[in-house]
């Protein structure tokens, strides 16, 4: 009866099984990432660098040993044994060597005499030219002292972890990630060439540590495979520590072996081995191999089955990781060449994302899935970073064309810097206005004042002004942008798309203007999937965004509609993932900020390049880390280069073509309906001024081609020569919390070797 049920709930089919055939590699690495995300989560490793508190160091009998104390945050202090052929000078390939679960550490590095002949696995390594670190696992095997219950630590261990909700395996691994770093930045090892050995539990943990690992590893697992129910049945015993909980419901064993391709992999069994069943083992051995066939890296995978226990063929293994750590291997990328740096990254860590898994969950839970409890809180955190009320809404797009309506620039002009994203114009354009462009200055980026003052003279009917905080710099010339506005009462809305959390002086980005509006868009620096905030300077203006975003009900609840609103709402679940992201802000905009004074100091002396110097008065949040190339560099082949040569993408410049040169406002009938402006500055003022029709209606149009424009042609108040200056000369360098200081160095080497 109770094995009847072990095996009904051991029988069930692994959601993450690829599906046969899988037969390409693109395929196989998004079923791999997707292995990879699911073991990350239920391991919860929490990252702490390993301490090293002590360093003894002797030479005997041919090897040279390195006592460490190392300092764990799960487990406390623990030693581990580096060893070394005595005569290492150059960096050498390394090993870190993961024994079973009752292998002791003298045994393993062979101070003391191995009880099984293949016990001394990182003496073998060392006397074969590796550099090895080894350490135990600090989950004896045996029964504890006060024999609780008669039960064996290493369980007593798990259960205490499971219970927490944290898994003793994401413990194990959490302190193997922190030897790997021990070991890759030892002085004797070269950090290229670093790979997993692993016996047993030991298997169990190499195979988790290098799912997870930033980069791919060589392994050798020993004794190691199976299927998990099979090795359930016989060991009649779960996860002390080899077994993630929850891992079978999404991938066995086999599976996630399969999951390290095409990272080179040598799998070990014996046939005579008590702990599992060499037909069982077989046949996960197949999964193994389907996964690197699709991986097309068959030639990375080698399956050994050896007339052996549960032990360790060392030959094999030292044979293994001379073909995976050879410097050729490395040049071919084998054992694993460091990844590209993106463009950019959105990263939710294991913990944000359980946080927004729960708030989801509890929207799913109350039914409550629009405009609910976590909107609020979610437009409560926002007001830490723009000091005003915030309504959120659907998107950045929406939050701008609400305010524009609010404002009522239906029927006149609405002037808008000609260097933005496309999103901000054609908001304006939707909500009924002519767009015109005016210039920008250089220091910040904003709206130029001169050329504003232009603009606002020959467009008198203006009833908005669009200021964008490019780049999340918020221009010091935006005072002059909202005393010039102010003194002809024209509504300033800011465009804060790039900008939560800059300030200027003293105050937040979106709490200049009567509105500020806000995305949440994947690419921004705070993200929720879809979605977009405005601020307001009054909680009157509030209460028309609310109305506006819900189909201009005319109370909230009411059935009565006095406005042609929008679908322009936030769901709960999009407020979920925003509330985790702003939750972190503060780290967000800390890190950002770190990473792009590092940029400032280490572009300094490479030539060819400058970065754009943030006015003093700006605390930038840094969305774009903006620079100058010098005149002669063609933007288009350097990021090809360095995205070639270098694996270095550049982010996304803000903007590469000005808005009037963009196919719609190029050729729409919004651009062309007055005459009068450019060259012929001036001559047109007045013309079409306030005569209320809509988007793209204006009156007071084709009063004769004046400027020397053609008949039709589409007319701007160009030329914007500062905009298009800035639009040929910056390069925009990758910039994200995760971005790493040795990604960071890339970077700018990558730059000084294709500038110099
Ligand atoms: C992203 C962005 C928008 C539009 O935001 P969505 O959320 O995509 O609608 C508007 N203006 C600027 C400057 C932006 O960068």
């Amino acid at each position: 009866m109770q094995t009847t049920h072990v095996r009904r709930l051991l029988g069930a089919e692994p959601t993450l099984r690829p599906t046969p055939p899988l037969s390409d590699a693109p395929a196989h690495t998004a079923w791999s990432r997707g292995v990879r995300a699911v073991v990350e989560r239920l391991a919860r490793v929490e990252r702490a660098p390993l301490e090293i508190t002590a360093v003894d160091t002797t030479v005997a009998d041919g090897l040279r040993r390195e006592r460490l104390t190392l300092n764990s945050p799960s487990r406390g202090a623990f030693q581990g044994t580096l060893l070394a052929p005595p005569d290492t000078t150059a960096p050498a390939p390394a090993v870190l060597v993961l024994g079973g679960k009752n292998a002791r550490l003298e045994q393993l590095t062979g101070e003391s005499p191995p009880d099984f002949p293949d016990r001394n696995v990182a003496e073998h390594l060392a006397r074969s030219g590796f550099v090895t670190l080894t350490f135990e696992h600090g989950i004896g095997g045996g029964l504890d002292e006060q024999r609780r219950a008669g039960r064996e630590e290493g369980a007593l261990l798990a259960h205490a972890f499971a219970l927490t909700g944290r898994s003793l395996l994401g413990a194990l691994v959490g302190d193997t990630l922190g030897a790997l770093d021990v070991l890759t930045s030892h002085r004797l090892v070269d950090a290229d060439r670093v790979g997993l050995f692993g016996h047993s539990l030991g298997a169990a943990v190499a195979l988790h540590t290098a799912l997870l690992a930033p980069r791919p590893l060589p392994v050798c697992a020993a004794s190691h495979l199976g299927s998990y129910p099979a090795l359930y049945e016989r060991l009649l015993t779960g996860y002390e520590g080899a077994v993630l909980p929850g891992i079978l419901e999404y991938a066995d064993l086999g599976d996630l072996y399969a999951a390290l391709a095409p990272a080179p992999l040598h799998l070990q069994f014996g046939t005579d081995d008590a702990y599992l069943e060499p037909a069982d083992a077989r046949a996960a051995a197949g999964i193994v191999r389907r996964g690197y066939r699709a991986a097309a890296a068959t030639d990375r995978l080698d399956v050994r089955e050896l007339p052996m226990g549960h032990g360790t063929h060392v030959r094999h293994a030292a044979d293994f990781f001379a073909r995976a750590l050879s410097r050729g291997a490395e040049a071919s990328g084998a054992s694993g060449a460091v990844g590209d740096v993106p463009a950019q990254r959105v990263h939710f860590g294991v913990a944000e994302r359980r946080a927004v898994l729960d708030r989801v969950d509890a929207a799913l839970a109350s039914g409550h899935l629009t405009q609910g409890p976590g909107l609020a809180r979610f437009e409560e955190l926002s007001r830490t970073w723009t000091g005003r009320e915030g309504v959120a809404v659907a998107s950045g797009a929406a939050a701008l064309e609400i305010a524009l309506r609010i404002v009522g620039v239906a029927g006149r002009t609405v002037l808008v810097p000609v260097n933005t994203f496309f999103a901000t114009a054609a908001a304006a354009v939707r909500a009924g206005a002519r767009v015109r462009f005016v210039d920008i200055e250089l220091d910040g980026l904003g709206i130029d004042p001169d050329a504003l003052r232009a603009a606002l003279d020959r467009h008198p009917d203006t009833a908005a002004v669009l200021p964008v905080h490019i780049g999340g710099i918020v221009s010091p010339a935006l005072d002059d942008v909202i005393s010039l506005c102010e003194r002809r009462g024209v509504a300033v809305v800011e465009d804060a798309a790039h900008a939560l959390g800059t300030t200027l002086g003293d105050r937040f980005a979106g709490a200049f203007g009567r509105f500020g509006a806000f995305s949440f868009f994947p690419t921004k620096v705070a993200v929720s999937g879809e979605g977009g905030l405005v601020t307001c300077a009054n909680a009157e203006d509030a209460e028309q965004v609310r109305r506006w975003r819900d189909h201009g009900k005319s109370a909230q609840g009411s059935t009565l509609h006095d406005r042609p609103g929008g679908n322009w709402r936030m769901s709960e679940l999009h407020a979920a993932v925003g509330t985790v992201d702003l939750e972190r802000f503060d780290d967000t905009l800390a890190a950002r900020r770190a990473l792009a004074y590092e940029y400032d100091e280490l572009l300094a002396d490479v030539p060819g390049v400058r970065a754009h110097t943030v006015p003093a008065a700006v605390h930038s949040n840094y969305y774009k880390y903006l620079a100058y190339l010098d005149a002669p560099v063609d933007r288009a082949l350097l990021k090809k280069r360095l995205r070639e040569r270098h694996g270095v993408s550049l982010a996304g410049e803000v903007y590469d073509h000005l808005l009037c040169d963009q196919p719609y406002f190029a050729s729409a009938e919004a651009t062309r309906t007055e005459v009068g402006a450019g060259a012929g500055a001036g001559a047109g003022t007045g013309a079409g001024a306030g005569t209320g029709a809509g988007a793209g209606t204006g009156a007071g149009a084709g009063t004769g081609a004046g400027a020397g424009t053609g008949a039709g042609a589409p007319v701007v108040d160009g030329p914007f020569e500062q905009a298009r200056w800035f639009a040929r000369h910056h390069i925009a360098l990758p910039l994200y919390p995760t971005l790493t200081r040795a990604e960071q160095l890339r970077v700018v080497e990558a730059l000084r070797g294709e500038l110099s």
